[in-house]
């Protein structure tokens, strides 16, 4: 195991990196072979439904919430490319993760449409079926500055949806989330031609931290109603271990809605599939009814309002470790079994295992754990 830390001082806090990257699991194979019929559920009863596929560690924005650039500076190692899963690779595994029941599987990162050739997995990956026969759901999360040009592209390879991060409107707030000046007219260009290329209903990601962006809150909401677009709030996690993370920087859900309500009326709306992470509020027209046409928001609330019962989402980090939960701090080698020569009844047996014996639910615990919380992974890893 290979423990790699960095010291660093960042206003008046010292971030360290710990580079978790070396500290899989090796997977065990069970002793009786389990035959994937889409019903694999966890300790805790919980279904397998979501993969997430990292596909980079590596990205061209420096979000201080996720990879401050005093940490991943020009002296950062990234993964070499050998480490990396290939496309076959992943396509191979994310069969398997079909075949256990799941139906939707996002691609992310680092930032996803820096992996070359992108839309040559989406192409592999949207052959493939669920149990039930059917093309899983396929999405990309996105910071969104490269979409302008591969939109149309990765429509036609076959990906179905984008959920596009997108801090700010005001050009200087989010140059400074970003931290690499990237201009917000350009994530807007991107949007538009995700939208063009019929890659709806697009999804958009804003992470609000109360001293940098809350002033954003509703001229994000203004812009995206009745847009077509759904506005995502979402809390800001104590994910990792360098954002230097703070109780007080986080704004709960609950005051984003009472903001927005207070000039736009907003409506309570059911979850539209179980294990969703987003809570939904639809505008309202002037009788008090939700009002399609408007559209709607969402808000996650990892930190206040924890959801991990519902958590049917699996992990796989770009140089194929499996992760059950988003603050785990050690995944699966599912890459080291699968170059071993395993067949596929052999990686259908062992994810079986895993997810079997999962019974994370960090959110749920966070307030009640004592003591220095162990080292976290990367989010820029693991995938969002
Ligand atoms: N680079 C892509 C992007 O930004 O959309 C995909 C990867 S990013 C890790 C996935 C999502 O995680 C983004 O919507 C991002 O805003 C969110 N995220 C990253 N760090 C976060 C944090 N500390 N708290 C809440 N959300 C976070
Ligand atoms: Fe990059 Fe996305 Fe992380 Fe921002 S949130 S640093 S865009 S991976
Ligand atoms: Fe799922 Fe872990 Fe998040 Fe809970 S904390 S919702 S188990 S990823």
């Amino acid at each position: 195991m290979t423990l790699l830390v960095q010291n660093l001082h960042m206003s008046d806090r010292v971030i360290p990196l710990v580079d978790l990257r070396n500290t899989a699991r090796a997977v065990q194979l069970p002793t009786t072979p389990v035959v994937p019929n889409g019903l694999l559920a966890d300790a805790l009863g919980r279904p397998l439904r979501d993969l997430r596929i990292s596909v980079t560690d590596r990205c061209n924005f420096r979000c201080s919430y996720c990879m401050p650039k005093e940490v991943f500076d020009k002296d950062h190692v990234y993964l070499p490319h050998a480490s990396l899963l290939s496309f076959e690779e992943i396509t191979r595994l994310a069969k398997i993760f079909l075949a256990h029941g799941v139906r939707k599987i996002r691609l992310t990162g680092g930032e996803p449409l820096l992996r070359k050739n992108i839309e040559v997995l989406i192409g592999q990956l949207a052959r493939l079926r669920t149990v039930d026969g059917q093309a899983p759901d396929i999405t990309l999360t996105t910071n969104g500055s490269l979409l302008a040009r591969k939109a149309r592209a990765l429509k036609d390879a076959g990906l179905q949806r984008v959920t596009v991060s997108l801090d700010g409107l005001d050009d200087s707030v989010f140059r400074s989330m970003n931290d690499v000046d990237f201009p917000v007219q350009q994530v807007l260009q991107g949007i538009e031609a995700a939208r063009t290329a019929g890659l709806g209903p697009i999804k958009v990601n804003m992470v609000v931290k109360r001293s940098t962006n809350a002033r954003e809150i509703l001229p994000m909401a203004r812009h995206f109603r009745g847009s077509g677009a759904v506005l995502r709030f979402i809390e800001y996690m104590d994910v990792g271990s360098t954002n230097g993370w703070r109780m007080d920087e986080v704004l709960p859900s609950a005051e984003v809605v009472r903001l927005i309500q207070s000039e736009m009326p907003l409506v309570p709306l059911e979850a539209t599939a179980s294990g969703e992470t987003a809570q939904r509020w639809g505008y309202a027209d002037a009788n008090g009814r939700f009002d399609p046409a408007l559209g709607e928001i969402g808000v996650i609330s990892s930190v206040t309002q924890a959801f991990c019962r519902d958590c049917n989402r699996a992990r796989l980090s770009t140089e194929g470790k499996l992760y059950l939960c988003l603050f785990a701090s050690q995944g699966h080698d599912l890459r080291g079994l699968l170059r071993s020569g395993a067949d596929d009844a052999d990686l259908a047996s062992a994810l079986a295992g895993i997810w079997g014996a999962r019974s994370d639910r960090y959110s749920e615990l966070r307030n009640s754990l004592a003591g220095a919380p162990a080292p976290r992974v990367e989010m820029s890893y693991i995938g969002g």
